[in-house]
């Protein structure tokens, strides 16, 4: 059978979101918000169970990381500590005949320029001498302008002056200010890691490509805290060192260069490429984890922030790009050695101590952080799942994060099949998030299984009735067993556990 060639495009997938119910734009009878997205029926399964996964993976199954969820109205001053009042921005141009407001990189990066330098008397230069216009109607833009990203709002009643706070764009920052609390309250000892997700929210100023570029998405972040004098001491490095990654280099590609290399995780340390032991681990781990969801080794790259990218507060960092079909590679998740900055700023800002004692002495970590973004793990996950083939197209979803499990059919309505396969339905609903469908062909039916990626499909059918066995179709395959009803629910188990 195997699969087709045809690739699918970011129409095709916003299309099956909002038809099968994976994602509605928010207010749409009302025209609709732009940069924001409500989950449907099928999103929300989906969204828990990468959610539910990820913790399990990065919190539950380990013994040095701790979980927490800080509040999404958040202290001013913690943005102040931490830069983002400053330097949390994007510069905005405006066009002077039909108001279109733009990302200014954006429109360069569009006309393929590369925008070397991130400032604002870079940016102008670049505008200028590319002699940029509108792409909408062609009129002249306005000089560019900073634009902080940050979402604010009002406390309580008082008006004059206002107490303005803002609603976090990054969830980070709730972890380094409750740093202290859980090492008091969890006898926290270095290296250890705090693990959140939850919601993050920035004004993007043009957001873009479905779930792409949002205005309000979903965090999964991990501050992992160090001695700095141990960043090349990592006990779990054997676990890793041997794992291949396509990593492109900041020197590759200053070089010019855009293919990744194939290099294990070992020799880029020991190379240099990657920093540290620990960075490099938190690398391999990811990846690790967007294999176990379904994304495959070779979209997936891990390229080097080039110094003009570097956030203020970065030493080193890393995006793991996906490639998607229809834009190229773009990041999921960003993995960066944050050093000691945020525990030191808050410090400076709060004057509480931030330390830890480690060997006798006291440390102020560092900070290796990978942070993912779930929107764009999803859109991710759903174009790589989604294929194409001759007669029927289908998602190809990791059955452990598939919305539904498991779909019941009666072959027909009658002759007591949808009364048996009810009763199975009923049995195997308390174990796996499963539906029953008994309207229209089977051949419908299988074919909206199919569509919202459900891995198995159990009808029941004459001989169900005489001799108690179902018939289990896979969804990959199309291939179909009869398995005798008790085995059931070991088949669908195993199922969705499989082992990767
Ligand atoms: P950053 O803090 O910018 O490195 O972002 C961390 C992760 O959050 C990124 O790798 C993305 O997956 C996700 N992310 C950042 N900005 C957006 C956005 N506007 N819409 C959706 N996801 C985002």
């Amino acid at each position: 059978m195997g699969r087709a060639q045809k690739m699918v495009t970011l129409d095709e997938i916003t299309e099956l979101c909002t038809r099968r119910g994976f994602f509605y734009q928010t207010g749409k009878i009302y025209g609709g918000l732009s940069g924001f997205y409500d989950y449907g029926p099928l999103g929300v399964d989906l969204m828990k169970n990468i959610l539910d996964d990820w913790w399990w993976y990065f919190v539950e199954r380990r013994d040095d990381i701790y979980g927490l969820s800080g509040s999404i109205i958040t202290h001013p001053k913690v943005w102040e500590a931490s830069g983002h009042v400053e330097s949390f921005i994007d510069y905005i141009v405006v066009c002077q005949k039909c108001g279109t407001e733009y990302r200014a990189d954006h429109l360069l990066e569009d006309l393929g320029v590369k925008v070397e330098q991130y400032t604002l008397e870079g940016i102008k230069t670049l505008l200028r001498s590319h002699n940029v216009r509108c792409p909408a109607c062609g009129g002249e833009l306005s000089e560019p302008r900073a634009f902080n990203l940050m979402f604010s709002t009002n406390l309580g009643p008082k008006k004059s002056p206002p107490f303005i706070v803002y609603l976090r764009p990054e969830t980070a920052q709730l972890i380094f200010v409750n740093f202290k609390n859980v090492v008091f309250s969890m006898g926290a000892t270095l290296p250890f890691g705090i693990a959140q997700y939850g919601k993050a929210f920035r004004n993007e100023i043009s957001p873009r490509n479905f779930l792409f570029r949002l205005r309000e998405f979903i965090q999964m972040e991990i501050e992992y805290f160090v001695n700095p004098k141990k960043l090349n001491d990592c006990p779990y490095f054997d676990e890793i060192k041997d794992i291949e990654i396509n990593l492109l280099s900041a020197e590759d590609q200053e070089k010019g260069l855009e293919q990744a290399r194939k290099i294990k995780v070992e020799d880029a340390v020991t190379s240099g490429l990657i920093g540290s032991e620990w960075h490099a681990y938190w690398i391999a781990e990811s990846l690790r984890w967007l294999w176990r969801i379904g994304l495959s080794p070779q979209n997936l790259r891990v390229r080097e922030h080039i110094k003009s990218e570097l956030a203020h507060y970065a030493q080193q960092t890393f995006d793991v790009e996906y490639y998607f079909p229809y834009m190229g590679w773009k990041e999921i998740e960003g993995i960066s050695n944050r050093t000691d900055f945020d525990l030191r700023r808050h410090q400076e800002h709060s004057g509480e101590p931030l330390h830890i004692v480690d060997d006798g002495e006291k440390v102020i970590p560092y900070v290796i952080e990978p942070s993912f973004g779930l929107e764009r793990i999803i859109l991710a996950v759903l174009t790589e799942a989604y294929t194409i083939e001759e007669k029927r197209t289908y998602l190809r979803l990791k059955p452990r994060i598939a919305p539904f499990k498991v779909a019941v059919f009666p072959l027909v309505k009658r002759d007591g099949l949808d009364t048996l396969a009810r009763k199975i339905y009923n049995e195997l609903r308390d174990r796996f998030r499963a539906y029953y469908d008994e309207d229209g062909s089977i051949g419908k039916r299988y074919a909206k299984a199919d569509e919202i990626g459900v891995p198995f499909c159990v009808t029941v059918d004459g001989q169900t009735a005489t001799d108690g066995t179902v018939t289990v179709r896979y969804r990959d395959t199309r291939q179909q067993v009869r398995v005798p009803r008790e085995h059931l629910a070991e088949l669908l188990h195993n199922g969705i556990e499989e082992k990767s």
